[in-house]
């Protein structure tokens, strides 16, 4: 294996470190604070719900873990690489090996099917096609989306979409899944549906999901539930060590990080 593979140690060093993270926006003369000062440590296979009211900076925080923005100031670590540091090339590598997302508005591409929807990060990761297509048919599978392949996302429900979306997500198998008010758009039942499914499969491929919600039924299916205002963790509630987390730190030994130059990037 090439020396551009990253491996999380065998220590119990946590899968995310977030240190002393400032994040101000400038709007012409005005200074808009919206992260000020957050450290958090997230382990391997822990399911962590943000909450906090709209404006207090929860999908701040995930871009930035995400690499997406870069803080102001303060440190963020996945595994041992310095999200913070890397370039705009390698962070969308990282990326795109590593990181799943799941949008409030499901952010599908109206023009292709589900299936190629799903297909979108194998693409990205270099996959062949007949390889990309099977795995995008298992996860609709996965999601309990059988005979949607070729389906477009405006002949879908909310709901229908949504899995899709998740399916996207888990594609790539990425170590990390962020969902930004995944069920924001959805009715209450199709929410329960949605949100039982996305921890399912998580805890299923120990995966660590970072997931931003203003339900507070939603907020329950969380390991820890992290409130977020004015910039600032108001709190942290610890709902239960899982037996998901246990187990996960067990097999935080064989695990890596992975951010391989991907092939056939435009
Ligand atoms: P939340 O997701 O909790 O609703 P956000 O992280 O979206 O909150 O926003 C936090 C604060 O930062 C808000 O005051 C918002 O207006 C501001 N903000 C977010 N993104 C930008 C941006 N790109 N430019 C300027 N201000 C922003
Ligand atoms: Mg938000």
């Amino acid at each position: 294996m090439s020396d551009n593979i990253i491996q999380v140690g065998a220590s119990m060093k946590p899968l995310i470190e977030v240190k002393n993270v400032r994040k101000i926006y400038r709007m012409g003369e005005e200074k808009i604070v919206a992260l000020d000062n957050i450290s958090l440590s997230v382990a391997k296979g822990e399911i962590i719900c943000l909450v906090g009211a709209s404006g207090s900076g929860k999908s701040t925080f995930l871009n930035m873990v995400a690499g997406l923005e870069k803080p102001s100031r303060g440190e963020i670590y996945i595994g041992d690489i310095p999200i913070h540091k890397l370039n705009e090339e390698k962070v969308t590598l990282f990326r795109q090996k590593n990181i799943g997302f799941i949008f409030q508005s499901f952010h599908l591409l109206p023009m292709l099917t589900a299936l190629e929807n799903v297909s979108l990060p194998l693409v990205f990761q270099g996959m062949e096609r007949k390889k990309r297509d099977r795995m995008a048919k298992e996860m609709l599978e996965a999601v309990g989306l059988v005979g949607f392949e070729k389906r477009v996302p405006t002949r879908m429900s909310g709901g229908q979409q949504q899995r899709v979306g998740i399916a996207r997500a888990l594609a790539g198998r990425p170590k990390i899944i962020f969902a930004d008010e995944p069920t924001g758009n959805l009715d209450s039942a199709t929410s329960k549906e949605v949100m039982g499914l996305i921890v399912k499969m998580v805890k299923e491929n120990n995966q660590t999901l970072l997931i931003v919600t203003h339900d507070p039924n939603i907020a329950a299916y969380g390991d820890r539930i992290v409130t977020i205002m004015d910039g600032n963790i108001l709190s942290i509630e610890n709902k239960k060590v899982s037996e998901a987390q246990a187990e996960a730190e067990d097999r935080e030994m064989h695990s890596e990080i992975n951010i391989e130059k991907g092939k056939d990037l435009q």
